[in-house]
C-alpha cells in the first residue's frame, strides 16, 4: 500500500511565495504538522489558518537584534571551522552553520523548543537570510 503525499498550502518566508507544502511528518500528540518548502527545501511549522500577510509573532521575546548578515560577512576562519547542518546534532547560539544544499554559511541567533518538544534553531544565513531549522531530531 502506497502512502499518499498530503500537502498543505502555506506561505514560505524565505521564498516570500506560497506552496502546496508536503507535511514531512506530524508530531504525535502535538498536531504540529511539519511542511517542506518545494523551492528552498525549507523545513517550517504549519502555522495554521492566517492571513498571509498579518503574520503576528505570539512571542514575548523580542527578535534578535541581530540584523542582516551577508555571505561576506564570515571570515575565513568561520567558514572553515564552520559545522555542517545535521538535522540530529545540536547547535549553541552563535555557532556558524553550513548548509550543504543551499552552499550557504549561518550564524545560530536563536533557539526554541516549539510544541510537540521540537527543538529547533534559528539561524541567519548570508544568502537565504533567517530560517528555522530542525537540530536534535533522532
Ligand atoms: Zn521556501
Amino acid at each position: 500500500m502506497k502512502e499518499k503525499t498530503r500537502t498543505i498550502e502555506q506561505k514560505c518566508s524565505v521564498c516570500d511565495d506560497v506552496f502546496d507544502m508536503e507535511v514531512i511528518e506530524e508530531a504525535a500528540g502535538s498536531g504540529v504538522p511539519w511542511l517542506k518548502c518545494p523551492r528552498c527545501k525549507g523545513v517550517l511549522p504549519y502555522m495554521g489558518d492566517e492571513d498571509g500577510e498579518e503574520r503576528e509573532e505570539e512571542k514575548n521575546e523580542a527578535e534578535p537584534e541581530t540584523g542582516d548578515i551577508a555571505p561576506e560577512d564570515f571570515s575565513v576562519e568561520e567558514k572553515e571551522n564552520a559545522l555542517e547542518y545535521e538535522k540530529e546534532n545540536e547547535y549553541g547560539l552563535g555557532d556558524i552553520i553550513y548548509h550543504r544544499s543551499w552552499n550557504d554559511y549561518g550564524k545560530v541567533i536563536s533557539k526554541e523548543v516549539l510544541p510537540g518538544h521540537r527543538k529547533t534553531i534559528i539561524v541567519n544565513f548570508g544568502h537565504q537570510g533567517k530560517i528555522r531549522l530542525l537540530e536534535g531530531e533522532s
